[in-house]
């Protein structure tokens, strides 16, 4: 059992619910991160961490952008278990975040937050506030920054990217790669 996934379960009924109960050992050995695509009443993207095991959320209204220029709020959801990361498909009527869910992105990342030459631990990290990470995904690479900015009943993030050489500020990558990185379905194909 994980204390920090309480949360997730009791908001879920998973007879209904497709999603995963998750809580499993730890297979992997790099962390990882994902960006779902989540039609549920607003269309936003649910940004997950992986941190000692658990995939800490966070929902992005406007989703992420490859721009440094772009600061996206970045609202804190309940810790997801690890198996959410393959999760894609829909969430029936009714149900908690009912709608349809697409893996717009996913891969490993690594911490990139030093202090005195030496890494600082990634949940130390999340509780400072103030992640540094670099994305290896199919879409967003390279280094981003979620840093929190306002602290009380509902902290608030953002999500910056950080400047390198995988910027792009032309392109919207949410218009230009819209579909899932896992199935190459758009969100109403998913819903078929
Ligand atoms: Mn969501």
């Amino acid at each position: 059992m994980r204390a920090e996934l309480k949360k997730y379960w009791t908001k879920r009924d998973f007879k209904k619910t497709p999603e995963p109960k998750g809580g499993k050992p730890k297979k992997f050995e790099q962390p990882v991160f994902v960006v779902q695509k989540h039609q549920a009443r607003n269309l936003h993207y649910d940004f997950r961490l992986e941190i000692d095991g658990v995939l800490k959320s966070w929902a992005i209204p406007k989703g992420p952008s490859l721009n440094p220029q772009d600061k996206r709020l970045a609202i804190p959801t309940e810790d997801h278990p690890r198996e959410y990361a393959d999760f894609e498909g829909v969430i029936p009527e009714g149900e908690y975040g009912a709608g349809v869910v697409l893996v717009w992105d996913r891969g490993t990342y690594q911490n990139l937050s030093k202090k005195d030459g030496k890494l600082v631990p990634m949940q130390h990290c999340w509780e400072d506030g103030a992640i540094e990470i670099f994305l290896g995904g199919k879409k967003l690479k390279g280094g981003f920054a979620l840093r929190r900015f306002r602290r009380g009943a509902k902290d608030l993030w953002l999500l910056i990217k950080m400047r390198d050489r995988y910027i792009d500020e032309q392109e919207d990558v949410l218009v230009s790669k819209p579909n899932s990185v896992l199935s190459g379905r758009s969100l109403e194909e998913i819903e078929k």
